[in-house]
C-alpha cells in the first residue's frame, strides 16, 4: 500500500508554535525531512524508530537538493511509509511546498498540506509589532526581498508596493536592506517610514532593531545580524513601543 506525505509547517522557530496536527504528524511519522529553519527540538517527538533526514543547505555539511527530496518523498511513501516533509514557517510560503506537491501528485502519492505560522506574522507579534491595525494599517504582504537590480533578478513591483501596501514583510532580506530601503523612498514611500529588523524571531535570542527607512542600513551595518532576520516596514512598527512583550519576558514564566 502506498503512503502518504505531509507537508508540514513547523512554525517560525518557538517549538511550541507548531500546530497540534503538526506535532501528531511528526509523532507518526517513519521518515522526517526536515529544513534549516526547523527547531530541532520538535525532532523529539518524534517515534524511536523514525529516521530523520536533514535537508538544509549549510555550507560544509552534506545535504539533499531539491530533486533528491522529491526522488526521497516519492521513494519512501512508494514503499508505505508515513513522511512528514517538515519546514520552518508555512510550507507554502516561500517553502517550495507547492512544487512538492505537484511531484507527489504526478506520482500519484496522496499527501496532505498542515499549514504553519509564517515568520512575518509570528515574529512581527513577538517583536510587539501587529501586521495589521486599525489605526495604522489596512493591508499587509510578505515580499521576497533578495532580488538585486544590478543581478538582474529584482522583479519587485516596487511603485506597487511602496505605495499600495501599509505593511511589508521582507523574507531573505537582511543582506539587501539597503537596495530595499532605496528601491521604497525612491518610488514614493516616506523616509520616516518605521522599519523592524526581527533576528531569530519568536526564539529565546529574538533581537529586534528598529530605525527608519532613511538610516535602517547604517543601523543594520552596525549590529550584526544573523540569520534568520525579517524586515518589517509600516508604521505599525511604531506600536512596539506600547506592547513590545517577548523580549521582556522571564523565560521561567512561559
Ligand atoms: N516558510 C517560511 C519562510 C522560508 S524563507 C515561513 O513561512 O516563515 C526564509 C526566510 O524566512 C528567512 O530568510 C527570514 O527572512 C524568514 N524567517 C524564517 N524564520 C524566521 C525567524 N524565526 N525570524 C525571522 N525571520 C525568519
Amino acid at each position: 500500500m502506498t503512503g502518504k506525505v505531509y507537508l508540514v509547517g513547523a512554525g517560525p522557530g518557538d517549538p511550541k508554535l507548531i500546530t497540534v496536527y503538526g506535532a501528531e504528524c511528526i509523532k507518526k511519522a517513519d521518515i522526517i525531512a526536515y529544513d534549516r529553519l526547523v527547531n530541532k527540538e520538535l525532532l523529539n517527538y518524534a517515534k524511536e524508530t523514525a529516521v530523520l533526514v536533514y535537508c538544509g543547505k549549510e555550507p560544509g555539511k552534506h545535504s539533499l537538493i531539491q530533486d533528491e527530496i522529491h526522488e526521497l518523498l516519492v521513494k519512501e511513501a512508494t514503499k508505505g511509509k508515513m513522511v512528514v516533509r517538515l519546514k520552518g514557517g508555512d510550507p507554502f510560503v516561500f517553502g517550495r511546498g507547492a512544487e512538492e506537491a505537484a511531484i507527489l501528485r504526478e506520482a500519484n502519492i496522496p499527501f496532505e498540506v498542515v499549514p504553519g505560522i509564517t515568520a512575518g506574522i509570528a515574529a512581527a507579534a513577538y517583536a510587539g509589532i501587529p501586521v495589521t491595525h486599525r489605526d495604522y494599517a489596512t493591508s499587509f504582504a510578505i515580499v521576497t526581498g533578495h532580488g538585486r537590480a544590478e543581478k538582474g533578478n529584482d522583479f519587485l513591483h516596487w511603485e506597487a508596493l511602496a505605495n499600495g501596501i501599509d505593511t511589508l514583510a521582507f523574507y531573505m532580506s537582511v543582506g539587501n536592506i539597503g537596495h530595499i530601503a532605496k528601491q521604497l523612498i525612491a518610488h514614493g514611500r516616506n523616509e520616516n517610514t518605521p522599519v523592524a529588523v526581527i533576528e531569530r524571531g519568536t526564539t529565546v535570542n529574538q533581537r529586534t532593531f528598529t530605525a527608519t527607512l532613511s538610516n535602517i542600513d547604517e543601523k543594520i551595518q552596525q549590529e550584526e545580524i544573523v540569520n534568520p532576520a525579517l524586515i518589517l516596514v509600516g508604521d505599525v512598527v511604531n506600536v512596539r513601543e506600547k506592547i513590545a512583550w517577548f523580549e521582556q519576558m522571564e523565560e521561567s514564566i512561559r
